[in-house]
């Protein structure tokens, strides 16, 4: 008798779930990335200490979400 498998995973569950982290956009990217860092990291949770990282990647978010807007306002023009 053949051993028991787990069942094929559905079509598009966990392997669609990983190809679209790479199909976000640079924004959500960016805004990801200070997602991740700001919630693991000790020095963003304390609120009497600074993260630089965390501002880097915070203005990294800023500038890029302020250049697609500027980019759809040049095109709407
Ligand atoms: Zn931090």
């Amino acid at each position: 008798m053949d051993e028991r498998r787990d069942p094929e995973p559905a079509a598009g569950s966990t392997q669609h779930v990983l190809a679209g982290v790479g199909q976000l956009s640079p924004v959500q990217e960016a805004w990801a990335a200070y997602v991740a860092h700001a919630t693991h990291c000790a020095g963003c949770r304390d609120v009497d200490r600074r993260c630089e990282q965390a501002e880097q990647l915070y203005r990294a978010w800023r500038e890029l979400s302020s250049a697609a807007l500027r980019r759809l306002g040049a095109e709407r023009a």
